[in-house]
């Protein structure tokens, strides 16, 4: 993609190779200015996708880059509460302003604007999805170097809008060690090829767990077969978390920018690069 690329191909005078002249891309608000956008995916939820979203983000920060969450999970929203972000969303009456977190990220999730955060969302796909369009539209996204979109598990509805009406760079799938893997992730290689965006990367959250007695790893969900799927996939790197108490206690606590752990280091290059 061109360095000049605006992501708005209506607009955007570059004739870089993404360039769809038929495209459903959503146009971006003419004030917003994202260079890169990376989506994280999952066959189904409970896996870590929105814990792994959150690592990708703290990281981008920490490396300078000016980071931004878009929280695509309409139904099962909880990027705010990972960064113990509870104040509202603001709009000037042209356009929305997203929330910042202690270290600068910007994010927008539908808790920001929902009155009552623990109300579910019970709404038909249609307007899930054109939720999730609004968040990139209609918000103020300034000068934004990395999104990352944690989109809801599976490859339904508000995934696929995902995929076709925002300029997506590049794929992240976050699987755990269990049997359904292969087939999981053959469906998010497939749904990439019809998109043709590429798979950066997979995750493999729940790799497994070390001891804090006799600090052996304990693959507790079974073998990982992750290096053979990615392989088979042609999907360049892996990454491994591991079970870890600690991680989980920064996300209830809401302190996901404190947390340390190198398993995500050589992934973020990876983004970076892409
Ligand atoms: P998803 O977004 O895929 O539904 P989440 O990221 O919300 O999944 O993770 C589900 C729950 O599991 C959360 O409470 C999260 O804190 C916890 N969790 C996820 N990954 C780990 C891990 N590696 N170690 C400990 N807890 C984890
Ligand atoms: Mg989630």
């Amino acid at each position: 993609m061109s360095e000049n690329c605006t992501h708005n191909c209506s607009t955007c005078g570059e004739n870089c190779s993404s360039r769809k002249e038929d495209s459903l891309l959503e146009a971006g608000n003419e004030y917003s200015n994202i260079k890169k956008v990376i989506a994280v995916v999952s066959g189904k939820g409970g896996v870590g996708k929105s814990l792994v979203t959150s690592l990708l983000a703290v990281l981008s920060q920490r490396r300078g880059n000016q980071t931004a969450i878009l929280d695509a999970d309409i139904t099962g929203p909880s990027i705010p509460k990972t960064f113990n972000v509870d104040k509202k969303a603001i709009s000037n009456g042209e356009v929305l302003f997203p929330a910042s977190t202690k270290t600068g990220i910007e994010m927008m999730s539908i808790n920001l604007l929902l009155d009552d955060d623990t109300k579910p969302v019970i709404w038909r796909g249609p307007v899930i999805a054109g939720t999730v369009k609004q968040f990139w539209s209609e918000v103020f996204w300034q000068d934004v170097d990395l999104m990352f979109v944690d989109c809801p598990p599976g490859t339904g509805d508000v995934p696929l809008t995902v995929f076709q009406s925002l300029p997506v760079d590049g794929i992240i799938v976050v699987t755990s060690p269990q049997d359904l893997v292969s087939m999981i992730v053959g469906k998010a290689v497939r749904m990439a090829e019809m998109m043709n965006i590429p798979i950066l990367g997979i995750v493999e959250n729940m790799s497994y767990f070390i001891c804090d007695k006799c600090s052996e790893k304990h693959y507790i969900y079974g073998e990982s077969h992750i290096e053979e799927i990615a392989k088979k996939y042609g999907i360049p790197y892996v990454a491994k978390i591991p079970v870890e108490k600690s991680l989980r206690e920064c996300v209830d606590a809401g302190s996901i920018e404190d947390f340390a752990g190198n398993w995500l280091d050589e992934i973020i290059e990876v983004i970076e690069r892409a």
